[in-house]
């Protein structure tokens, strides 16, 4: 269509869509990246336990570990080969009850059938977090908790931990949302038996894919390693856990789920900008939480008390009552401002919709959660965005309702 054509709404529509920010590019890499990736393509030494020591993957191991305060930190293909690996190496009886929240990502109950195990989702209320009751009620029977902390919400710890603790069931942490974020000051995937994290492009540390497993455990730790692919005597190379090695050697399956060193050397130079990463995303989140909740129309939970977050993206309820056709044109009306915004249960096939997890078989009815997504709203919100951006972003979501509910 020629220019002169075009009506002045499709015009004022193309220079909206033109300086919209766009949220779906990942976390540039840190120069630094560059020498090291260099030496590893001249040198070819690609794999993990060929180096005697030193090598990328056991470096950022020891990095990691001592950023987050644990003893021992192990680098995996994936944050859900992390969360297989915690239910291999609790050794949970095949068949074993495993509770996670109903609002995660697909990725989380695969990783429990991927295991062996049976899922038992958990109803999770408008706030985002976890629904108490729900939880203590389905907790007799079960064998370990998976709290996904879903979008970097944390439901209440200091409840499901006093729950789990005074049954001896083990708490294993998704963090892969959730990297930086703090309970009670204390940093979150540090606070269960094992913490899981992400560094797959939509994380907060952006490797393309990849993943780290965190514990205090010396057993759990070696059952671990060993179980991700330090085949032989290759567990030499993860300091201050041999006698433990010594008991599992040749006993577990070799899994195979080990990092590579050039995932490595990505990440390496991204754990000091971690801090300044979440600084600005919480402050991100914050200003255009402020706005949002500004509008009748929107209402961003409230963090908990003991909560400081760490957010990338930013999550919404739509107040007041809306039908399905009103929400849906919301996101239409959202979209021509140039702004992505997704219903999670609107959006066709999401990931985190329940009810699309078919391959669990039979679906239970969890009322709470399903009303929750088909209200809750899912926007990217990076935090290398700045205030021009955060501004356009808000102004176009409040124009968006205004323009769907009227005022
Ligand atoms: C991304 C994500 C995962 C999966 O991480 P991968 O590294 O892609 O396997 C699991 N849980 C949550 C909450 C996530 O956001």
């Amino acid at each position: 269509m020629g220019m002169n054509r075009m009506t002045s709404d499709a015009l004022a529509e193309q220079a909206v869509l033109r300086i919209a920010p766009n949220v779906y590019d990942a976390e540039p890499i840190p120069e630094a990246a560059r020498a090291e990736i260099e030496r590893l393509l001249a040198s070819g030494d690609l794999f993990r336990y060929t180096a005697p020591e030193g090598a990328p993957v056991a470096r950022l191991e020891a990095e990691f570990a001592d950023y987050m305060g644990v003893r021992y930190a192990l680098a995996v293909s994936s944050c859900s080969a992390a969360l297989f690996l915690a239910l291999k190496a609790l050794d949970l009886p095949r068949g074993a009850k495993v509770l996670i929240p109903a609002f995660t990502f697909a990725a989380v109950p695969s990783a429990v059938v991927h295991a062996d195990c049976e899922p038992v989702l958990v109803e999770v209320g408008d706030d985002l977090r976890i629904d108490l009751a729900d939880f203590r009620a389905k907790l007799d029977g079960a064998a370990a908790v998976l709290i996904s902390h879903m979008r970097g919400h944390t439901s209440d710890m200091d409840a499901i931990m006093a729950e789990c603790d005074a049954r001896g069931i083990p708490l294993v942490e998704d963090a892969a949302h959730s990297l930086g974020t703090l309970w009670s000051g204390k940093k979150i995937g540090t606070l269960g038996k094992i913490g899981c994290f992400s560094f797959q492009s939509y994380k907060l540390v952006n490797a393309g894919e990849g993943g780290m497993f965190v514990t205090d455990d010396p057993e759990i730790a070696a059952r671990a390693v060993i179980m991700s692919g330090a085949y032989e005597h290759n567990w030499k190379k993860h300091p201050g856990l041999q006698n433990s090695f010594h008991h599992w050697q040749n006993r577990l399956p070799l899994y195979n789920m080990r990092m590579q060193n050039l995932s490595a050397a990505v990440i390496r130079p991204q754990i000091p900008l971690i801090d300044s990463r979440v600084q600005a995303g919480r402050s991100n989140h914050d200003y255009v939480a402020g706005r949002l909740n500004g509008s009748p129309w929107m209402q961003v939970p409230p963090s908990l008390p003991q909560e400081t977050r760490a957010p990338d993206s930013l999550q919404f309820n739509l107040t007041g009552t809306w039908s399905d056709d009103e929400a849906r044109a919301f996101q239409t009306a959202a979209a021509a401002r140039g702004i992505s915004v997704q219903v999670f249960g609107l959006s066709r096939d999401n990931a985190r919709a329940f009810w699309n997890w078919q391959f669990l078989g039979a679906l239970p009815d969890l009322p709470k959660t399903r009303a929750m997504l088909m209200r809750a709203c899912d926007l990217r919100l990076p935090a290398r965005l700045v205030r021009d951006e955060l501004d356009m972003i808000a102004t176009a979501l409040i124009e968006a309702a205004g323009e769907v509910k009227g005022g």
